[in-house]
């Protein structure tokens, strides 16, 4: 009988940076970074909780859309990973969300070590209009982008699969820079793909642990 490992995770040595909610107070513009987006609840601080194996990294917020910073976590002194503010909670008024959308786009479009942009969507409701406006600003400027399905543990193995098939269709006919997969923060599914892939866009040896 074989025992299947699983990869050594190259984001376990993560740390918290800073959290900032401007602009001009981000870290300095060099380097390489890839950045997490996604409607609120939608599951993004549970899914960087389980790509840096640290249950305590990004808080699991239980009030949707309070905590709207945008937080830096370091993987080594030139990689980072970044947290941005969850978007389209409903209770969160008018002006706090056009500041929102002002700060992610302004990111999205300047950003030189971006990378790539992870999107987390819960895979009962995905590519809703703010995901869609994501994908959208990423594809005016080339920037990679890739879905995570998430909460893929709510459907049953073959609704899950269809999901991804619809999704991953509309996005090669809309947004051929963006690929998606299956996600779960409660049973670990994907996570050693998604790890994969970020490590890939940093340029870490093959996802390795240095
Ligand atoms: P965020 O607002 O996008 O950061 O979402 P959170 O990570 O805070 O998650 C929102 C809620 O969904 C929390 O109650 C989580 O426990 C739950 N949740 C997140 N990911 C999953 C998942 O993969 N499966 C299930 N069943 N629940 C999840």
């Amino acid at each position: 009988m074989s025992i299947t490992r699983e990869p050594p995770n190259p984001f376990r040595q993560a740390t918290f940076l800073l959290s900032v909610n401007h602009l001009r107070q981000l870290p300095p513009d060099s380097g390489l970074e890839v950045a997490f987006a996604g409607r609120s609840n939608a599951g993004k601080s549970s899914a960087l909780n389980l790509i840096t194996d640290n249950s305590a990294l990004a808080r699991v917020s239980k009030t949707p859309g309070r905590t709207q910073m945008i937080n830096y976590f370091a993987v080594d002194e030139a990689l980072r990973l970044v947290d941005l503010p969850g978007y389209g909670y409903a209770k969160v008024p008018e002006e706090v969300k056009r500041h929102w959308q002002q700060i992610l786009e302004q990111y999205l479009r300047t950003r030189a070590s971006l990378q790539g942009l992870v999107i987390v969507m819960d895979c009962r409701h995905p590519l809703k209009e703010y995901d869609r406006q994501m994908l959208e600003w990423c594809r005016h400027r080339g920037i990679k982008v890739h879905v995570l399905l998430t909460k893929s543990d709510k459907l049953s193995r073959g609704a899950a699969g269809n999901t991804l098939q619809e999704v991953r269709a509309i996005l090669k006919n809309e947004f051929p820079h963006a690929t998606a997969q299956l996600f779960s923060s409660l049973n670990g599914t994907g996570a050693v793909e998604a790890r994969q892939l970020i490590a890939t866009w940093l340029g870490m040896e093959s996802g390795e642990q240095k």
